[in-house]
């Protein structure tokens, strides 16, 4: 079984997964995770943003392993780094190079060919896995979403300010809906829940009695 979600950041898509994933049994992947781990690599290895042969190269033969919940970058755990504000800055840029896309793509399909699985991203119902058993689109304002990012932050030990979030997360939701491969759209056979003003554990029955087929 396949169930895809896709969203804007902030929209409440990785805290469902995961709880997707202790209901059903299925194993999460966090495709946002794998856009991270490029950036991240770029990073260390001091590549401008603006050389997208070099990012190419990187995503080329890239190792990124998803284990316990962990996120690994050749071998390293890179679960919490992946997330500071110096990959966030610059991994939109990096996601909208259309190789990179393509080898991600094809990672993420290996990632999720030998389990039931719950993937998350924003080209997920559209691009990676079209005819998935489920595709849901969750959104939220961007002021609730800012919100809700900040508090995660704080859980996380991130220092991070409304106002920065507000606009990089603005930024990103921009650059996420205008790639010209895979961007963050709605389409007619996706589920749209908008979970502004409902909880995440609303939100999350709600997924659960439609895949029971209870909705
Ligand atoms: O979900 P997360 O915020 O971790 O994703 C990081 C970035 O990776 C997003 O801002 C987006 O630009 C990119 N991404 C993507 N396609 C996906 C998942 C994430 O382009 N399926």
């Amino acid at each position: 079984m396949i169930v895809a979600i896709d969203g804007p950041c902030g929209s409440g898509k990785g805290t469902v997964a995961k709880k997707l994933e202790e209901r059903l049994n299925l194993v999460n992947i966090d495709t946002g995770a794998t856009y991270r781990c490029v950036a991240l690599s770029a990073l260390n290895n001091n590549i401008d943003i603006s050389d997208e042969m070099k990012i190419i190269d990187i995503s080329n033969d890239i190792d990124i392993k998803f284990k316990d919940h962990k996120v690994y970058l050749n071998g390293e755990d890179v679960t919490k780094r992946i997330r500071d504000n110096d990959v966030t800055a610059i991994v939109s840029p990096v996601s909208k190079i259309i190789k990179v896309r393509e080898n991600m793509v094809k990672l993420q399909r290996k990632l999720a060919s030998t389990s039931d699985v719950v993937l998350e991203g924003r080209d997920i119902t559209t691009v990676v896995f079209p005819n998935a058993d489920f595709k849901f689109y969750l959104d939220a304002t961007l002021e609730e979403r800012v919100n809700r990012r900040l508090k995660q932050n704080e859980e996380l030990g991130i220092a991070s300010n409304y106002d920065d979030l507000y606009k990089n997360m603005a930024e990103r939701d921009y650059n996420d809906m205008h790639k010209p491969v895979g961007s963050l759209m709605r389409t007619d056979d996706q589920i749209y829940i908008d979970s502004t003003n409902i909880s995440i554990d609303e939100v999350v029955d709600k997924m659960v009695d439609i895949i029971k087929g209870e909705n």
